[in-house]
């Protein structure tokens, strides 16, 4: 029986997370961390909504780095029932690189277990079950076969027949995908069958040709989709809801510091601020927003709140 009162939020992400090496200040030395877009999302849902049931879904190994993250998960205060561990398997792992200021990244991420987290359809339909909203990204999609792609796109179709609200971040990363072709095909597809795409303008000019955000709208619509809401880096954020059609502009930063998850943690308080019905769009927006600001204005992807002010 479910046991949640209904002012609950139950958000399930579906993704992977990655083991993150970052520079420790002294030459040689890195600090270990856990990162990557749908986890970081949930991990900034908890920061702001500590009574949320925020689920995590995604495969990992069985190592002793792995069960390191499950215990992370636990500090967190995500549930972790939903993450499978494959025997014999690992995580995938990124280092950050800094020369002059600059931040690179490499990856070592062919071999993520997560790449088998959507292998099994009934896994799938019992972790929808138990959520309000579903959030995945084009992340998700890239790192799995086309056959796991299918296996997901209809366990989230049965997951919206049954009422279940099903949220989209484009995130294109043509590098994860085999082709650029298959990456916008399995984009739309993925879109059509969400009830909110969250894109960032950005990628999708590079990605789609788009001229402004008002095309990136445009698309998606003629796709299917009733709501999206298009971050722009600093510019005003451009929204879609069934008829309603808006320009947000949002403050400036006061500084930025490392943009990394920017994108990440604004999705994560606009999911949050889904069922508060006191919420226009525009304050959801805002406050999406002014998660972001705090974001950038720390290093790396996960930037603890002092306190949940911010909302
Ligand atoms: P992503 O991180 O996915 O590339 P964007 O760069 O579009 O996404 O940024 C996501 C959100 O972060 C923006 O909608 C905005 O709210 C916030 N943001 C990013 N850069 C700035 C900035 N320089 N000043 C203020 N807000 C910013």
């Amino acid at each position: 029986m479910d046991q949640s009162p209904p002012s609950t939020p139950r958000i399930l992400a579906i993704g992977e997370c990655m083991i993150e090496f970052s520079p420790a200040g002294e030459a040689e030395a890195y600090r270990r961390g856990f990162a990557g877009d749908t986890f970081n999302t949930a991990w900034y849902i908890r920061q702001v909504r500590p009574q949320a049931l925020v689920s995590y879904l995604t495969a990992i190994g069985d190592d002793a780095v792995s069960d390191r993250f499950l215990a992370f998960l636990d500090e967190t205060g995500i549930d972790r029932r939903f993450v499978r561990q494959v025997p014999g398997g690992t995580m995938g792992l990124y280092l950050i690189a800094l020369k002059d200021g600059e931040r690179s990244f490499s990856y070592w991420r062919d071999m993520s277990a997560a790449r088998l987290l959507a292998e099994n359809s009934r896994r799938l339909d019992q972790a929808m079950a138990e959520a309000d909203t579903i959030y995945f990204s084009g992340i998700t999609l890239a790192i799995l076969s086309d056959p796991a792609r299918t296996r997901l796109f209809r366990a989230l179709e049965r997951a919206r027949v049954q009422g279940r609200l099903v949220a989209f971040d484009p995130n294109l990363r043509p590098r994860l995908w085999e082709d650029a072709a298959t990456m916008r095909d399995r984009t739309m597809q993925a879109a059509a069958l969400s009830d909110l795409v969250l894109p960032s303008f950005e990628d999708e000019a590079t990605h789609f040709g788009d001229a402004d955000p008002q095309a990136t709208i445009a698309r998606y619509r003629a796709a299917g989709t009733l709501a999206v809401t298009v971050k722009n880096g600093p510019g005003a954020v451009h929204y879609l809801e069934g008829a309603a059609q808006g320009v947000v502009e949002i403050p400036a930063a006061a500084e930025v510091v490392d943009t990394t998850s920017a994108g990440d943690s604004f999705n994560a308080v606009y999911l949050a601020c889904l069922g508060d019905e006191g919420m226009t769009i525009r304050d959801r927006i805002l406050a999406a927003a002014a998660m972001a600001r705090h974001c950038i204005g720390g290093r790396g992807a996960l930037v603890p709140l002092k306190d949940a002010a911010v909302l």
